[in-house]
């Protein structure tokens, strides 16, 4: 019987760590959607910020106008690797 409630209690830990990592793991996901990084000083910017530029079709957010204007003065520096 005790051997049992053991079981038991270890199936709902167990559950109850899934649970949380997957709420995690929701959590995380939804950040990476709607969190940009600045390519001039790799800072974490909201979409929602109004210092956005379009480069070859694809948009870029940054932190700052100063980064902004950065980074439309030379593309090419802040996008290769
Ligand atoms: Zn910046």
């Amino acid at each position: 019987m005790k051997t049992i409630l053991i079981i038991c209690i270890f199936a709902l830990s167990v559950g109850a760590l899934y649970n949380s990592n997957a709420a995690t793991l929701n959590r995380e996901m939804t950040l990476a959607d709607s969190i940009k990084v600045d390519p001039v000083c790799k800072m974490k910017v909201k979409p929602s910020t109004s210092h956005k530029s379009t480069y070859q079709k694809q948009e870029y957010w940054f932190c700052a106008k100063g980064c902004k204007m950065k980074f439309d003065k030379n593309p090419v520096q802040y996008l290769k690797k």
